[in-house]
């Protein structure tokens, strides 16, 4: 519906995976701007693993969403109306937009997008909150060193993809691990890993890593935790690390799974770190400089999976979880991408 701002918003907290079930569709008044304000018309709106944290009870270290409120999520926009300095009509953008057609926002809020760097569909995924992601894991926290071992779960997502050729432009070797032979020919075939695992066809998964990785494991980028955290603990080498990005096998697990090998840290002298892309914030631009770069040359590439439509964006949150999505998914909004 034209001239209304298309919204969804908290229905209710899911158990398990949530769904469309969970979320109210409606047509709000779309609030003009008032001076300090801009408004915003939606164009590609960002799905995370992490959405389906915060509409838990509990979420931790972020607040959490109430019932009745338009569900929190990134992405960009163009501005259609504006009244705040330094932003004007036509202007491409990136901001907390939530999952709503025509946000009406602080202008201290939106930040304008530098196109010299990249693309909106860039800024979306290498540029955005993904691409920060993977960079600050891998270099940061994984320490990453030419010529060492580095093992990549969730190696076909959004993340996942680009700290693996990450590790790759630094001259590791690169294994991933993700869901099917089609993800799997995707790392190998399209985006340079050296070598894929396929988890859901794996009997042993510590053998299949072991067979992949014949020297071991220097660093492990974690997406995913879960068994598949125990197989790469396994396969640590002595003074191996493990980046603790991510656990979506347990986000919405009813019974989490205990990690056994943590003993196995002892004797490899490993590390393993957890981190918040958030905490880099001062560091934004000297990443998004090195991630331009490399998206320029050729040697950084992503892929988008887009679904179409704001109405589908609870769908494409369950999509996250049964392994649906390959690459960055984000929903494509209003019909105007460019
Ligand atoms: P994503 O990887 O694009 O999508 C999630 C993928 O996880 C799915 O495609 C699926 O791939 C895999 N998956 C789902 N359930 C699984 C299970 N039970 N076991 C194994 N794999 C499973 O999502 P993303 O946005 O790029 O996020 C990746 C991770 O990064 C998430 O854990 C997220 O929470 C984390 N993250 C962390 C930070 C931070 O600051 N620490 C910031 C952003 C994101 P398969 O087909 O391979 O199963």
């Amino acid at each position: 519906m034209r001239n209304a701002n298309h919204r969804l918003t908290l229905r209710s907290r899911p158990v398990g995976l949530a769904g469309p079930e969970n979320f109210a569709e409606d047509f709000a008044p779309i609030r003009a701007p008032e001076p300090g304000e801009v408004l915003v018309e939606s164009m590609l709106i960002s799905i995370d693993p992490a959405m389906r944290v915060w509409i838990s009870e509990n979420p931790g270290y972020v607040p959490r969403i109430e019932i009745g409120e338009v569900m929190r999520a990134g992405g960009i926009g163009r501005v259609i109306e504006s009244r705040a300095d330094g932003l004007a009509v036509g202007d491409l953008v990136q901001a907390r937009l939530g999952w709503q057609s025509h946000p009406t926002l602080p202008g201290s809020e939106v930040q304008k997008l530098d196109l010299s760097l990249g693309s909106a569909d860039d800024w979306v995924g290498p540029l955005g909150m993904t691409g920060l992601t993977a960079y600050f894991g891998m270099r940061d926290v994984g320490r990453i060193r030419p010529g060492e071992t580095v093992l990549v779960s969730g190696a076909g997502g959004g993340v996942g993809q680009l700290a693996g050729q990450i590790a790759g432009i630094e001259a590791c070797r690169v294994v991933g691990i993700a869901g099917g032979p089609e993800k799997c020919a995707f790392l190998t075939n399209e985006l340079g890993f050296d070598a894929a695992i396929d988890y859901k066809a794996a009997s042993d998964l510590t053998a299949d890593i072991a067979r992949a990785c014949p020297d071991g494991v220097d660093v492990f980028y974690d997406n995913v935790g879960g068994p598949t955290l125990d197989a790469a603990i396994a396969n640590l080498r002595i003074g191996g690390r493990v980046v603790i990005c991510g656990r979506i096998s347990q986000t919405a697990a009813s019974e989490l799974y205990g990690i056994r090998n943590l003993g196995q840290l002892i004797g490899k002298r490993a590390r393993m770190e957890g981190f918040v892309v958030f905490d880099y914030h001062d560091r934004y631009a000297e990443a998004r400089t090195w991630i331009s770069a490399h998206l320029r040359e050729g040697r950084l590439r992503q892929r988008l999976h887009v679904i179409e439509g704001l109405e589908r964006a609870a769908e494409g949150l369950s999509m996250l979880f049964r392994g649906e999505n390959t690459g960055k998914l984000v929903v494509s909004v209003n019909s105007c991408r460019d």
